[in-house]
């Protein structure tokens, strides 16, 4: 199939024949039709799927024929949970608009609010945000939903795993009530379909892989190694390989610090991304890794969410995460657009619950083995009992927000930040809209 079969316009097809693509992607294929016919649209993909064209361009050709308001009034409504993917859904847009005259803008917080509340008062048609900036400027009347025709849930699973849930409610609610509704997600929980029938109008379910599967190009390897031997057995591996664009997760923030000072000092650069790092550091990061002046970006979960970073060859699990749905998500960053990719994960003795976690969602066992050089402790059977008896996280990821991010919080706690910043948004939105 080529893109001139799919129904955009010729100022579209320009714009992605200049982004160098040729054909395609399976879920565009499945998306882009159902779209521009006006469906509701719940689609499975995980981001280097090539999703973010699969809803943009044919947001974009209906727009762009549709008739032209004068004061360009927000229509199409992009929302992410970070700022990362929210500025690379909106260099996307940017790019696929080039030759039609619709104007974009992206918000999102850790910056000032007023170039974009300017920006937007000037007029835009298509806005990708965050939930908290976004309630935000509505709250000082800087722009409104009234208009809005199409609106897109981007990153869903990530959304509620975030705490953004009453955020998204509250969004819903300032929409008329007659629009489009298009919801992507890497994972399909329960929560995820809950929130999919509190909003969407009989929605077209578009699959291109099977739930809840890790992408089949990725090749993954698990190696069973000592907590203790972690850090060098990746710098070992990262320097013998000749590895120069390896992405690296870790559960906590620390955690990223120390392993990025330690790959430092053994003289393979590198930078850690995570929430407490300002958006400024996190750009420069994303970008020096990008340009290949930093070879290991160290990344938390929630910091790497959705990051394009094309035919990213290498990522390692330094930890395994405790919510199984964020492997998925993590070894999603390898293998991108139909390029193959290996992922690593290193597993302690204490992570042996995680790996059956994981096992467990993916239904398939994880083919453990030892890394050469280094000697495992395993636990004993005894130590495996308890392990799996254990507080094992739930596959909720309602129960296992931003694992480490505190230290004091509770298993299952809403971390401080995240719950401090729903109050904010919250306590927003209720002096507006309860009146
Ligand atoms: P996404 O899943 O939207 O984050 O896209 C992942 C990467 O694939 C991005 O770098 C896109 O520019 C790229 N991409 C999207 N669609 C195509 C396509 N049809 N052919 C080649 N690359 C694509």
């Amino acid at each position: 199939m080529t893109f001139d079969s799919l129904g955009l316009s010729e100022a579209i097809l320009k714009a992605i024949a200049q982004k160098g693509y040729t054909k395609p992607s399976p879920i565009q294929e499945k998306a882009i039709p159902l779209v521009l016919q006006g469906n509701d649209v719940l689609a499975s993909a995980q981001t280097g799927t090539g999703k973010t064209a699969g809803f943009t361009l044919p947001i974009l050709h209906s727009l762009s024929t549709q008739n032209k308001w004068k004061r360009r009034p927000v229509r199409a409504l992009i929302l992410t949970p970070t700022r990362e993917l929210a500025a690379q859904v909106y260099d996307n847009v940017r790019a696929y608009s080039e030759f039609i005259d619709i104007k974009s803008a992206v918000i999102f917080g850790g910056v000032k609010p007023k170039p974009q509340i300017t920006t937007i008062r000037r007029g835009v048609d298509v806005l990708v945000a965050t939930p908290g900036r976004l309630l935000d400027l509505i709250n000082q009347q800087a722009l409104s939903l009234s208009k809005i025709e199409t609106f897109v849930l981007d990153e869903a699973d990530r959304m509620l795993d975030m705490g953004f849930l009453r955020d998204i409610k509250k969004i819903l609610a300032l929409m008329p009530e007659e629009r489009q509704n298009l919801l992507f997600s890497a994972t399909f929980s329960s929560d995820i379909k809950a929130l999919a029938n509190t909003f969407m109008n009989a929605p077209v379910a578009v699959e291109t892989a099977p739930q809840n599967t890790t992408a089949e190009k990725v090749k993954q390897t698990f190696y069973n190694v000592n907590k203790a031997d972690k850090a060098q057995a990746v710098i070992e591996m990262v320097k013998k390989g000749n590895w120069n664009q390896v992405l690296i997760f870790t559960r906590t923030k620390h955690g990223a610090n120390r392993l990025s000072e330690k790959l430092y000092k053994a003289g393979v650069s590198s930078a850690a991304i995570h929430g407490n790092k300002s958006q400024t550091a996190r750009t420069k990061a994303l970008e020096g890794f990008k340009k290949n002046s930093i070879r290991v970006l160290v990344a938390t979960d929630i910091a790497a969410r959705g990051l394009d970073i094309p035919l990213l060859p290498h990522v390692i699990n330094y930890e395994l995460p405790n919510v199984p749905e964020d492997y998925v998500h993590r070894i999603g960053r390898t293998g991108r657009a139909g390029a193959s990719g290996e992922a690593i994960s290193l597993v302690s003795g204490e992570e042996l619950k995680y790996a059956l976690d994981i096992e467990k969602l993916l239904k398939l066992k994880l083919p453990m083995q030892n890394l050469e050089g280094y000697d495992f402790k395993a636990p004993t059977a005894q130590e495996l009992k308890e392990l799996k008896k254990g507080p094992s996280k739930t596959t909720s990821p309602k129960a296992n927000r931003k694992p480490g991010a505190s230290k004091k919080k509770k298993p299952g706690e809403t971390p401080k930040w995240v719950q401090s910043k729903r109050n904010a948004a919250s306590k927003l939105g209720r002096a507006k809209y309860r009146k």
